[in-house]
């Protein structure tokens, strides 16, 4: 008899965090199936952790920049399935817009197989998933509104 897939809930938490530059704003996403997928930085809301803590956390850990969140941005779900657990899960993540501080993109850790710097429109071309390309759009009109 085929066992049917447990189910399982993650919450996650992650940023855009944005530089500003003489030619224009900068964000910077991360890389992961080597080299395939474009996607906003992120992960697990650990034990004790507020939201917010993480996302500074996993925007530091992933891509290598410390950041200071100026704004909520909002959530995204989706389902994925863990061949391994038999497990379906679903995940929401919030997302925040940070401020850029200090940190290299060289610095990225190894859950990631890059971190870079993209204008916004290349960002928004390259991001592979609907649902982070919605809070890159969200963030792009908060910033675009920040300059008027
Ligand atoms: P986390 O970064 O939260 O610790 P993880 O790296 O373990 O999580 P996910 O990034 O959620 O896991 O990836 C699990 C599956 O979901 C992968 O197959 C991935 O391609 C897919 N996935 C990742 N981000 C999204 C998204 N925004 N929308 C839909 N599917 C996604």
């Amino acid at each position: 008899m085929i066992k049917p897939a447990a189910l399982i809930k993650q919450t996650s938490a992650g940023g855009v965090i944005f530089r500003r530059l003489a030619n224009g704003i900068e964000i910077a996403l991360v890389s992961v199936k080597g080299g395939k997928a474009w996607c906003l930085p992120k992960g697990i809301v650990d034990k004790g952790e507020t939201p917010e803590m993480t996302a500074v956390r996993e925007v530091r850990e992933e891509t290598g920049l410390t950041g200071r969140i100026v704004d909520k941005l909002g959530d995204i779900n989706y389902w994925y399935y863990i061949k391994g657990e038999n497990a379906k899960c679903r995940k929401s993540v919030s997302f925040y817009l940070m401020e850029y501080l200090r940190g290299n993109t060289a610095d990225h850790d190894a859950e990631v197989d890059s971190a870079e710097w993209f204008s916004l429109n290349t960002a928004l071309e390259k991001i592979s998933y609907r649902g982070d390309r919605s809070i890159l759009e969200k963030a792009n009109a908060r910033l675009k509104e920040s300059e008027a």
